[in-house]
């Protein structure tokens, strides 16, 4: 095996992932997708690889949720942006979603939240809460409850007016583990029936 410098390696990576700065009606960003290959785009970012339990990766799961809710709103009609963790480049969009799941220690200190920068409308953010804690039958812990999801890297990608990262719920408590696992398709429906709804055709 031929062994290169780290740049070299940076170099291969970025010609080979393209440049987005594309324009559509909602951009769906799955987090950690891609990584750790990926972080050597962007070398001054903290790689968060992401949770995991139970021999499951958060990243494993933000891909399925993401595509599923991609499918279904170009099924609609949508021009989706679908985004992994880390490309170069800035996108436009109407509305733009982040999508993780929350590890923590002890297991079970957390759950669902949601972080959004001060832009975010409040009926969006009320919309997403109400639609979720309808169905999810655990704890939400709060709005903007990190500096992390507070000002999540993520946002600075894209102009949008609506931007809003979810956390779904906790995959290191196996009762949330439980339930999330076997719904993971349903959690994407979810996410493109609230984009649909609070971003019309
Ligand atoms: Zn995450």
């Amino acid at each position: 095996m031929i062994r290169l410098p780290a740049f070299c390696a940076a170099l291969i990576l970025a010609t080979q992932t393209p440049v987005s700065a594309a324009e559509g009606d909602v951009l769906v960003q799955a987090g950690h997708e891609g990584r750790p290959a990926s972080c050597a785009l962007v070398p001054r970012r903290t790689c968060f690889l992401g949770a995991a339990a139970q021999g499951v990766r958060e990243r494993d799961w933000t891909t399925i949720v993401a595509d599923e809710a991609t499918r279904v709103l170009r099924e609609h009609g949508y021009a989706v942006l679908r985004r992994p963790a880390d490309y170069l480049g800035r996108d436009s969009a109407r509305a733009a979603v982040f999508l993780h799941f929350d590890g923590a220690a002890p297991p079970c200190a957390s759950g669902a939240s949601v972080g959004f920068p001060d832009t975010t409308s409040r009926a969006f953010v009320d919309a997403w809460i109400r639609s979720y804690t309808a169905r999810f039958p655990f704890r939400f812990v709060g709005e903007n409850f990190t500096e992390h999801e507070h000002r999540y890297y993520g946002f600075r990608l894209v102009d949008a007016p609506e931007k809003l990262l979810i956390e779904f719920g906790e995959m290191s408590c196996p009762a949330q583990f439980a339930w999330m696992q076997p719904r993971l398709r349903e959690l994407g429906d979810r996410v493109a029936a609230f984009l649909m709804e609070r971003v019309p055709k």
